[in-house]
């Protein structure tokens, strides 16, 4: 069980220890494994607000107040991958398969633009139907028809070359979350055809080729203990990502992990408040999934470092499709629809909603 004293008493001395730990990440200092091993054995609710006001300074002073909004189009769920925790694997015969062809994708990111939307994020399982060709050939028409706008993938793995020649048709970033950094509990998160060094090999190219790159990790997956995370907060230290996606574990009733129960929204804020002090600059989004955990989800989110929000461009009628968890917060929560209950949790955190492009500030 992770973070598993968050509901205890702590004694001074381990508060004041835990704290100084805090600021020294505040102050730029690298921690050790044992250090954050301390902090994720004895945080407790008490001294998390401690770490959460740190983390919402940090983030105020490097991107002010803005949350900066992405529009998303998830583009396909069809996916040759068989994550033991996602919805859309391809071993769930049950999934109601689509995929938006060039046309429906260039329509959307229309729309999106006449939105006023700056950020487009494509995101979709491994489909084969995308080919390096193909993608080149939409992104290149995004990029020249709307040239001030940044484009971000999020399309899982792929060679060094496909990367390479999507970045040199006008991508400017790419998602790929690692999930979990601990290579023995990612390989129980994942078939055997599936390999954690390749997945490294991947956020490395990324970084290399000049992509903002984002990696990014559930919480409270199944058998993750302190130790799987703290290997994920050294990796965030060591990586220095530009965008960290970090959102609870949320189970999905067509995968091996059906039973497991989910992730806590109190260990995702812990993990949003520390990704913030140990990658300052990053750009850190209040996942879907945090929103989908809890109706406070987002507010809490903001409050505990986070500054970015993607909100869903797709079809209704394909959302409910691109089901990696159940109860999705596809309609009244992350959606094009319902952009004021969104201003409302950020105007409630004291930050302003903001549709610029929204780079990485370094
Ligand atoms: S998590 Fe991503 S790679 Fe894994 S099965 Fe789902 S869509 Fe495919």
């Amino acid at each position: 069980m992770i973070i598993s004293n968050y509901f205890n008493k702590n004694d001074n001395d381990t508060n004041n220890k835990l704290i100084s730990y805090f600021n020294d990440l505040n102050n730029g200092i690298k921690l050790k494994r044992d250090d954050f091993l301390y902090i994720l054995d004895n945080i407790n609710d008490e001294v998390f607000s401690v770490l959460q006001s740190l983390a919402y300074q940090k983030r105020k002073l490097i991107y002010n107040d803005s949350v900066f909004i992405r529009g998303l189009i998830e583009i396909s769920n069809y996916c040759k991958k068989d994550c033991y925790y996602c919805g859309i694997r391809k071993s769930n015969l049950t999934a109601h398969r689509y995929r938006y062809d060039k046309n429906k994708i260039y329509e959307i990111v229309t729309y999106a633009y006449q939105r006023g939307y700056r950020t487009i994020v494509m995101q979709g399982g491994e489909d084969d139907y995308y080919t390096k060709e193909l993608l080149e050939e939409i992104i290149g028409k995004i990029r020249n028809d709307y040239p001030d706008v940044a484009i971000t993938l999020s399309l899982g793995e792929k060679d060094y070359d496909t990367y390479q020649a999507l970045f040199r048709a006008g991508a400017n970033r790419y998602l790929l979350r690692h999930e979990s950094a601990s290579k023995k509990h990612y390989e129980k998160l994942h078939p055997s055809f599936m390999s954690f060094d390749n997945r490294m090999q991947c956020l490395n190219d990324l970084k290399k080729i000049g992509y903002q790159t984002g990696a990014g990790l559930m919480v409270g997956s199944p058998f993750q203990t302190n130790d799987d995370l703290v290997e994920d907060l050294l990796f965030l230290q060591e990586f220095q990502p530009q965008m960290i996606g970090i959102g609870p574990y949320l189970r999905h009733h067509a995968t091996p992990f059906k039973d497991m129960s989910n992730g806590k929204l109190e260990h995702v804020l812990v993990m949003y408040a520390l990704a913030r002090l140990i990658v300052p600059h990053a750009l850190l989004p209040s996942t879907t999934a945090t929103s989908s955990l809890d109706k406070t989800g987002r507010l809490k989110a903001l409050l505990s470092g986070c500054n970015v929000i993607m909100i869903n461009l797709s079809d209704i009628d394909k959302r409910k499709s691109y089901t990696l968890y159940e109860n999705k917060s596809y309609q009244g929560d992350e959606s094009d629809e319902f952009i004021e209950l969104i201003k409302k949790d950020i105007e409630q955190a004291n930050m302003k909603i903001d549709f610029s492009i929204g780079n990485y500030r370094k």
